[in-house]
């Protein structure tokens, strides 16, 4: 079992399957989507690219590869002793060998207004629609830190 869906999780199955034709592997992501290349979501920002557009492997390669793919659900808890996961839909997921390849997050600084609803993480394809709707009505926009090489200035160029 392996809990994301992005660069790491991606890879982790291909290296399997390189190996191991046959073991079941299930593959558990909160997102809706397929995979996606995060370090070019600022490409919906600027560009209004859609999630098809920053996929990084073709539509069929979970079926092609033979991996019981898990959109939509979050893993709430893992119980190591008893070799399962359960989701947040509730149900319990059982594995023999566990891969956690669930990616960081984005730090929010912690001072005063910084949970202001006007203000966004640059993380997911969701975070980049979301500025992006803001950027429309939007005059000036302050950028905070460095998304990956050009992700944060590419992100403000809308502005
Ligand atoms: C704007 C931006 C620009 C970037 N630019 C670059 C760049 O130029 N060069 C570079 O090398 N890197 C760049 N990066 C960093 C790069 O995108 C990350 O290093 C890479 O995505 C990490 O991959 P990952 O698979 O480890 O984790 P992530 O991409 O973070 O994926 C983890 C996945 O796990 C899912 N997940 C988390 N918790 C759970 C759970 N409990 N249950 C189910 N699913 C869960 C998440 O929803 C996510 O889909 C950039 C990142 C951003 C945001």
């Amino acid at each position: 079992m392996i809990i994301g869906n992005s660069a790491a999780g991606v890879a982790a199955v291909e290296a399997i399957r390189r190996v191991d034709s046959s073991t079941t592997v299930t593959l558990i992501s909160e997102e809706p989507y397929t995979c996606y290349a995060r370090c070019l979501i600022s490409d919906v920002v600027s560009e209004g690219k859609t999630v098809e557009a920053l996929s990084f492997r073709r539509a069929d390669f979970y079926r092609e590869l033979r991996v019981d793919f898990r959109a939509r659900d979050r893993v709430v808890k893992l119980d190591a002793k008893g070799m399962k996961v359960q989701l947040a839909s509730g149900e319990e997921v059982a594995y023999n060998r566990l891969l956690v390849a669930t990616g960081a997050s984005a730090l929010r600084p912690e001072v005063p207004g910084a949970d202001l609803s006007w203000i966004y993480s640059l993380r997911s394809y969701e975070d980049a629609l979301a500025i992006g709707e803001a950027a429309g009505p939007a005059r000036r926009a302050v950028v905070v830190g460095r998304a990956g090489a050009q992700g944060g200035q590419q992100a403000g160029s809308r502005y």
